[in-house]
Parts: structure tokens; C-alpha cells; sequence
């Protein structure tokens, strides 16, 4: 069969990189970067170079939703319907909750993962059809403080800079963003263009010294929340040392005045006392931000994800208009988009607060202009309920009917005890989706195949505003169908039932599209001059691209005229206000969230992939050593987390990157991964048990980022450790399987486990428990089952008496054996050298009743792995380290020669800034000492930066 080429773009993050997606048949066999996509020039990151891998037949056939399904009763299985059927009961349920009790009654939970045109037709489905504004969408909990912030300021929710900006900034202020992590390929063109420019002074403020703090001149590590304050005390400093553009702000600007009297008391020392920043730092800061001949900012949830959300973007934004770094090749602010598509939901007005084309919901005039363009009566006026909101509303019975597409709010919403006991509580919950997987999927009493990346047809935006094709490079697996389709068909039965026809007559998603691509004449994000077969021609394009225009716009306010009514920029006098929750004696930790390098938001698609636990095999809460060893913790202790809506528990382990008196967690790890219950025997729902809903009061952005915690030992002595490696097409189906048994104990994880990148390749399942005593003998079973450890031939000892068990399997491979699954219980001392054993698939054959013994110490010499740094090509830290302990040289030499001798960091460069914090951080240990780098700035008042630029 000859391979077919389709150029797509990438489902994960706002990069919106290009792919060319390699297929034979109906099966996805590879991927690679487009050269020619002008947001990644061929390069892809570990997320989406392994898209194909998470796209294959074996994932497909262990995840995906394949038909739609009906609960008769919440807690039954669900039965596959008929798409009709399915359809004609949905129509029918929406339609007796509306008659009942209102349109207002019924409330949309949507996603920055859908399309363009998916986006478009729910909008008007809710807005238009029905006659309510509750339709919300994740992207809420991802950057409506950005849109807030763009739109108090700038006018309009239009992102002016765009990534080639990198390569004309001299200074680049990254301010909660992570993007070494959130936007790697992002975080390559800017590793390029410092090196281009080795004078580009790049700022990194983040409470954590992250990866991306690797690259920086200057790490800010504020205090948690209080990044207003950074940024009135560096306007101060700027005022002070007339860094300022007086007669830019006079010609360009309103508002300054006011901003200026309300930093004046944002002094330097105040901003140490606040921020936790030495004053020297905040000079510097303020310095190269203000005098720099161009200053980018990066911006993203550290900013967005708080309950002064709007404030936050704005007080950044403030220092760009005062500087005059805006409307210039290298200037601006420049928020990065988490989702893949959140642009288009905002271009489409897919959010309670919009309407099309940027239009707003509060505006008369806007809401007749969209009723007129829909031909329908009206727009309700009624402001639509936002994420947290609409799940309150259902949780307290007001909302009656909840649709939820391409969505996971069961792991990714804030305060989950109010989400479930929401999506228990509504009479009617819907979920379409392309995965079985995702937590929300067992509250849902209809569920609908939907058809996901490699199958979809339509447009995303990314973060630089630029609109790219996804192309379905094969059919639909089993009767999912587009998501388009899914509510075009389901608009078509409501319209007859609400009296209401002919809204939506489209039949292709080009049609949906070139309908919005007529909503945006003559608003700031015109695309009339743009069309699919434009994009089919010239590859993606940045709007605004007028009717008659060449090309979109790179930048924006190059002529220093903003979307305003006066057409100036307003400054914002934002008021410093802390994180909602302050921490206390009670609760004395500040608990931020933030992302893995190598997973996706609730990891629906990258948790298939035991190679991609590679980097980050199981939940784990990291705080600083010191606060380590104050509280007598050592790394792989239980802890049970609490805060004021919940608790859980999680291994803790010791991390430099966190600031004492903070603890980071994943915020991945949701109940399909982490299990266990509370103090109350309630299941874990995952690490947004703990964080709160509070939320921005312009933007309604939740806090997922702060969360006052309490963290206490927590003593579990039984302790039960199984890895298997198991038939391919059965390790995603054990992981699902094993959830069951996961909320029966105070503490379970089970994740996908994988040897590593490589030919032989092998996959199986690593799952943890703990508990204060030990379960009954059938709980055992039920796992050995599940791991394949129940066959006769299988080693077994066993004293119920003590809970003590470990049963090992063994496999013959020629004149070898080899380990091929254990479990232990009891006494787990030997679970670490038993998964390396396992993992690294030493013979074993003088050892086999050996093992059961489970010392400490290994019977056979097990080389400690650590886990892989470079997940492209499997290298694991030990070997890094092994390596570096060997080579002297200057920094860039050591680098290099890791990446000659092992060729980590020499595919997708995701794993570049670890490498060069190990390369800093391993000195030799036979050989001279290598020359260090050039002092760092000590930039806090607390503690000095430790990183290399
Ligand atoms: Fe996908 Fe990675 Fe590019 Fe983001 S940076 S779009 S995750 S390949």
C-alpha cells in the first residue's frame, strides 16, 4: 500500500505547529514537523512528534468511544444506541428541560480542542437556537484573564506581536509561563534567536526555577499571586529613572496619571517586603524591560490562572504602553495560548461573555448586529454562565441539562467536589467525545462518538493569530462522527421541536467557516480576504486579512492607533491584591500547579504512552529539600495534602526548583491516574480536590495556580507495588480496569510503563498502593489478575497474617530467564531494584526464587536507570550523569559531548534545558573542574538564582 502525505497541524498546545501526517490505509503510521508551517519550520516536540503513536490502532481500539451509548441508569454500563436513536433522545431530553424550566436550563461545556467551525455551530446553537448564553468552554480556565487584560488595555482581544518577534527582541520578559515545558518548539526559536543575539537579555518571573529559567540572564522568583506588585514596583523604578516615554504615553495613551499615583508606593523595598525580590533585581528588571531597544513579553497561566487574573495582564501591559515596547518588530505583549484552538473559540465568540467576531454579549448593538446575521429574533441578553458558574448552577439544581464536548471537567475543573456532585446531580448530561477514557465519561448518560485529530477537517488559530488547516489524513474510526456534524444533526431535530428552522444548513465544515469568515467584516479580526482555498495555496495565514489584502498583519498598533473609542491605549490602575487564599499557620504551604514536559492538560491522549511517563512515571507533590528535612519527610514518603474543599495522598519528594514554604503538583494528575480516598473514605478526584474556584472578577478565570495546603506525614504501612509488561493490546485496557480497585485504598497510581524509546520497545503498567491495613486477599487477586500474575506457573509467597505477598513471573527466552511482572505487598523495600530489574530485563535464571525473598538489596547487581531525560532516544539521568562525571570542558563543550557520545538532546530538544541544568550541575568528579559560567544575578531576597545562561 503506498503511503499517503497530509499536512495537518498539531491538536496539543497555541504553537499550533504544522505536521505531515504519514498514513496507510485507514491507520496513522507517522508524523513530522512541517517545514514549511511558519510556527515550527519542521520542528515538533515530544508531544507531538509521538502524535501517530497516540493515534494508532492499538490506542483506538483500547480508548476511543466507537458508537454512541446510553446509560438507562446513572451507575449502569452503557449500551450502545443507534446515532438516531442517540440523537432523537437527546433533542427530546433538551427539549422537555426547556419547556419545563427555560433555556437557561440548559448549559454548554465546550473546549479549546474543537475546530474553528465546531466552535461556530455550538455557539449558535446556544445562542442562536435555543435562546441561552450558557455555553462556556475550557478556555475559560486557560486565558480569559489574556482576553480581559488585552481588551482593557489594547481594546481588543488581539495578541499584537507574533513569534518571528523573537528574532528582533532584546529582551525577552517571560512572566508565569513556563514555556521550556508548555510551548517547547516556542522556547526552540528562542534558544535560536539568543543565540543569533548572544546580548538578548531574557527575564524569567516564576515563583519556581523552572526550565526556562535555564536560559535566563535574570530569574525573578516572586512569592506566589504577586505579580502585580512586580510589575508596579518595575513601572516605579522606570518612573524614577525617566525610563519612561512621556511624550509616546502622551500621543498614544489615557489613564496614566492615575497608574502613576498608585505605584508610587510600590517602592523597591516594598516590592522585596511583597514579592520577595531583592531591590537590585527589580532595578535590573526594570531596566533592560524599559531601555531595551525592543521588549517582547510571554505571558500565560501564572498570570491568566488567578483570582486578579485581569489585573495581572493588564499591570504587564501597563509597562509596555509606559515604555512605548508595543507596534514594533521585537515589542509587545504577547500572551501564549494553552490550547491548541482557544483563539479560534474567541475569534467564533464561543464563550458566555461573546458573540462572533469579537463581538460582546453586554452590547445592544452587537447582539442585534448577530441575531440580524443569524436571522434569528434575538440574542438573549442574559449574561451566560462561565465554567465555574454553570457547574455551580447545576450543583445547586438550577442548571438542569449539561452538554459537555471534548472536555474532561471531571480532572480538569477547580474545587472537583462541587463538579461531581454538579454532574450527579443534573438530569441530563452529555458527553461527546472522541475517548472512553476521561473521568467525566462515567457521570455522562449519553455518550457520543466524536472524531479527533487525524480525522477532523477545519481551521485552528494559534497564539501569533495565524489559522491553519487540519486535514483528516484518515476516515472515522467505528460511527464517531465530526463534532460539527454531531450538533448540525442535533440542531436539526431541536429546530423542529423549538419551531425555529433552517439555521444551520451546512454540509461541509468549510461552509460553517466561510459563514463566520463573513461575521468579521470590517471588525479587528477581519479574514474576509481569506479562504480555504487561499490556506490550500499559501499555507497558513495571521489575521487580520482583509477583503484586498496580500497577507494577514505579522503585528499590530505599528501606527500607535488602538481599537478604542478614542483610538488610545488605557492604561489599567490595578489595585495589588494577594491570592485568595492566604496561607496560615493551618495551612503554612502554597500549593502551584503547573505542567509536565512530556504530558497534555488530563493526558487523555498522552497517558496512552508509556514512554511518555518516561520523564515523570507517577503523581508526586515536589517541595523544597529544606522544607523536606524540617518536616523529617524523605522523598517517596506518603503525605496527605489538604485543603479547605479536600484532601489526597501523594508521594512527596524533594525538588530545588520549589521555593521553600510552596509545593508543586502536576496538574495531569487526575483521578484516572491518581487514586485512593479521603479522610472520609470519599475517592480521590485528583489534584483539583485541593484547588479552589475563587476566581478574577472581570475575567472569571479560576485560581488553579494558588491553593493554601496543609501537608502532613501520612502513615500507610501496607504498601502494594505491581509492574507487568503486557500484550500491547491489552495495557491501556489493564490502566482503565485497575481504577476500579484504585478507590478501595487510602493511597493507589497505576500509569502506562514503558522500557523506552527503541525498537524492542515494551509496555506494561506500574500501579502503587497504600493503605493503614492490609486489604483482604481478593483485592490482591484482582490485580494479579489484571497484571497477569494469576497463571500457574507464576512464584508466590504469601502470610496473610502479616499482609505480606509477592508473586513474580518469569519468562523464558532461550537459554535465559528473564522478570516479566511482580507484585509485592507488605513489605515493598525491594520495589525499586524489582522495576529496574524488570525494566532493564536482566537474566535472572539463578535468582528466580531469589526475588522472592524482596530484600532491600537486590540478589542480582540492578543498574539504577533514574528516570529519561531525553525521551526521544531513552537516555536516562544516571547516564547523563555517569557521562558528565567523566568530561570536563566548558559548558557548551560538556553539552555537546552528551549529545555526540549518548545523542540526548539531538531530536526534538525538549530535553535541551534539563541537559544544560545537569551540565551546570554535575561538575566532574575525575577530571579538573571545568571553568564555570559567569556569575549569576542573585535576584532574590531570599535566595541566590543557580542558573546558567
Ligand atoms: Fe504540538 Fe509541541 Fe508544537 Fe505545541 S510545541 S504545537 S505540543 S509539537
Amino acid at each position: 500500500m503506498t503511503p499517503r502525505e497530509t499536512r495537518s497541524t498539531c491538536c496539543y498546545c497555541g504553537v499550533g505547529c504544522g505536521v505531515i501526517v504519514t498514513s496507510e490505509g485507514d491507520a496513522i503510521t507517522g508524523v513530522r514537523g512541517d517545514p514549511d508551517h511558519p510556527a515550527n519550520r519542521g520542528r515538533l516536540c515530544t508531544k507531538g512528534a509521538t502524535l501517530h503513536r497516540t493515534a494508532g490502532a492499538q490506542v483506538t481500539r483500547q480508548t476511543r468511544l466507537l458508537a454512541p451509548m446510553h446509560r438507562a441508569e446513572r451507575g449502569a454500563p452503557p449500551q450502545p444506541v443507534t446515532w438516531d436513536r442517540a440523537l432523537d433522545l437527546a433533542a427530546m431530553r433538551l427539549g422537555e428541560v426547556i419547556e419545563r424550566h427555560g433555556p437557561d436550563a440548559v448549559g454548554f461545556y465546550v473546549s479549546g480542542q474543537l475546530l474553528t467551525e465546531d466552535y461556530y455551530v455550538f455557539n449558535k446553537l446556544a445562542k442562536g437556537l435555543i435562546g441561552t448564553n450558557n455555553i462556556d468552554t475550557n478556555s475559560r480556565l486557560c486565558m480569559s484573564s489574556a482576553v480581559a487584560g488585552y481588551k482593557k488595555t489594547l481594546g481588543a482581544d488581539a495578541p499584537p506581536a507574533c513569534y518571528d518577534d523573537l528574532d528582533h527582541a532584546h529582551c525577552v520578559f517571560i512572566a508565569g509561563a513556563n514555556p521550556a515545558y508548555a510551548h517547547p518548539v516556542l522556547f526552540r526559536r528562542l534558544e535560536d534567536a539568543r543565540r543569533a543575539n548572544p546580548s538578548m537579555k531574557i527575564v524569567v518571573a516564576d515563583p519556581r526555577r523552572t526550565d526556562s529559567v535555564a536560559l535566563a540572564d535574570l530569574h525573578l522568583p516572586l512569592l506566589p499571586g504577586t505579580d502585580v506588585m512586580l510589575f508596579h514596583g518595575m513601572l516605579h523604578v522606570m518612573l524614577w529613572e525617566g525610563w519612561t516615554r512621556p511624550e509616546w504615553i502622551a500621543a498614544h495613551t489615557t489613564g496614566f496619571d492615575a497608574l502613576k499615583a498608585r505605584v508610587r508606593a510600590c517602592t523597591p523595598e516594598r516590592v522585596a517586603q511583597v514579592c520577595g525580590i531583592a531591590p537590585d533585581a527589580l532595578l535590573t528588571a526594570a531596566r533592560w524591560f524599559a531601555t531595551s531597544p525592543a521588549t517582547l513579553s510571554l505571558y500565560c497561566q501564572g498570570l491568566n490562572q488567578s483570582s486578579s487574573g485581569t489585573a495581572k495582564n493588564a499591570a504587564l501591559i501597563n509597562l509596555h504602553l509606559a515604555a512605548a515596547q508595543i507596534g514594533r518588530p521585537g515589542a509587545g505583549p504577547f500572551s501564549l495560548t494553552g490550547q491548541p484552538n482557544a483563539m479560534g473559540g474567541r475569534e467564533v465568540g464561543g464563550l458566555a461573555n461573546l458573540l462572533s467576531a469579537h463581538r460582546d454579549l453586554a452590547d445592544p448593538a452587537h447582539r442585534a448586529e448577530v441575531a440580524a446575521f443569524w436571522g434569528v429574533s434575538d440574542v438573549p441578553a442574559a449574561p451566560g454562565l462561565t465554567a465555574v458558574e454553570l457547574f455551580q448552577a447545576a450543583a445547586d439544581g438550577q442548571v438542569r441539562a449539561l452538554w459537555i464536548a471534548c472536555t474532561n471537567p471531571a480532572q480538569s475543573m477547580p474545587d472537583q467536589a462541587t463538579v461531581r456532585r454538579a454532574l450527579q446531580r443534573a438530569e441530563f448530561v452529555v458527553l461527546q467525545e472522541a475517548f472512553a477514557t476521561p473521568a467525566t465519561a462515567s457521570f455522562a448518560d449519553l455518550l457520543l462518538p466524536a472524531t479527533t485529530w487525524g480525522e477532523k477537517d477545519g481551521t485552528v488559530t494559534n497564539s501569533e493569530r495565524r489559522i491553519s488547516r487540519v486535514r483528516a489524513a484518515v476516515p472515522a474510526p467505528g460511527e464517531a462522527r465530526h463534532d460539527w456534524r454531531i450538533v448540525v444533526d442535533l440542531a436539526h431535530r431541536l429546530e423542529v421541536r423549538l419551531g425555529r428552522p433552517g439555521l444551520f444548513p451546512y454540509a461541509t465544515p468549510e461552509a460553517i467557516w466561510n459563514e463566520h469568515r463573513e461575521s468579521t467584516r470590517g471588525r479587528d479580526l477581519d479574514i474576509t480576504g481569506l479562504s480555504y482555498a487561499l490556506l490550500e495555496q499559501r499555507g497558513p495565514q495571521q489575521w487580520p486579512m482583509p477583503e484586498g489584502a496580500a497577507q494577514g498583519a505579522a503585528r499590530l498598533y505599528g501606527d500607535g492607533v488602538f481599537p478604542t473609542p478614542d483610538g488610545r491605549a488605557r492604561f489599567v490602575d490595578a489595585e495589588y491584591r494577594p491570592p485568595h487564599e492566604a496561607r496560615s499557620a493551618h495551612r503554612p504551604f502554597a500549593l502551584i500547579t503547573g505542567r509536565l514536559r512530556d504530558q497534555w492538560h488530563g493526558m487523555t491522549r498522552t497517558g496512552t504512552l508509556g514512554r511518555l511517563f518516561g520523564h515523570e512515571s507517577a503523581p508526586v507533590l515536589q517541595l523544597n529539600p529544606r522544607d523536606l528535612a524540617v518536616r523529617g519527610f524523605a522523598d517517596g514518603d506518603l503525605v496527605r495534602v489538604s485543603s479547605a474543599r479536600g484532601s489526597l495522598v501523594v508521594p512527596v519528594r524533594g525538588a530545588d526548583e520549589v521555593a521553600c514554604g510552596q509545593a508543586f503538583m502536576a496538574m495531569h494528575w487526575g483521578s484516572e491516574y491518581l487514586g485512593g480516598c479521603d479522610a472520609q473514605g470519599t475517592p480521590s478526584a485528583g489534584v483539583n480536590t485541593l484547588t479552589t474556584s475563587a476566581r478574577c472578577p472581570d475575567s472569571k478565570q479560576p485560581e488553579l495556580k494558588h491553593a493554601a495546603v496543609r501537608i502532613e506525614r501520612c502513615a500507610l504501612p501496607w504498601r502494594v507495588c505491581g509492574v507487568a509488561w503486557l500484550p500491547d493490546d491489552d495495557v491501556l485496557a489493564v490502566q482503565r480496569a485497575l481504577r476500579a480497585p484504585m478507590a478501595d485504598v487510602d493511597y493507589a497510581a497505576c500509569v502506562p510503563f514503558s522500557s523506552g524509546a527503541g525498537g524492542d520497545e515494551r509496555s506494561g503498567v506500574l500501579f502503587h498502593a497504600a493503605a493503614g491495613l492490609p486489604q483482604e486477599a481478593g483485592w490482591l487477586e484482582r490485580i494479579e489478575r489484571l497484571l497477569r500474575l494469576d497463571a500457574a506457573d507464576c512464584l508466590r509467597y504469601a502470610d496473610p497474617r502479616l499482609g505480606q505477598r509477592r508473586t513474580v513471573r518469569l519468562r523464558r527466552d532461550g537459554a535465559q530467564v528473564r522478570l516479566e511482572g511482580f507484585l509485592i505487598a507488605g513489605d515493598t523495600r525491594a520495589q525499586r531494584w524489582m522495576t529496574e530489574l524488570l525494566r532493564a530485563s536482566l537474566p535472572v535464571q539463578a535468582d528466580g526464587r531469589r526475588l522472592l525473598q524482596a530484600t532491600e538489596t537486590p540478589p542480582v547487581a540492578v543498574p539504577e536507570r533514574g528516570r529519561a531525560v531525553c525521551t526521544c532516544l531513552n537516555v536516562a539521568r544516571s547516564e547523563i550523569a555517569a557521562h558528565l562525571g567523566k568530561h570536563a570542558g566548558t559548558p557548551a563543550e560538556r553539552l555537546a559531548s552528551l549529545q555526540t557520545t549518548l545523542g540526548c538532546g539531538t531530536q526534538c530538544g525538549s530535553c535541551l534545558p534539563e541537559l544544560k541544568r545537569l551540565v551546570h550541575d554535575i561538575a566532574p568528579a575525575d577530571v579538573e573542574p571545568a571553568p564555570q559560567p559567569a556569575a549569576p544575578v542573585a535576584t532574590s531576597a531570599t535566595a541566590p538564582m543557580q542558573t546558567w545562561s
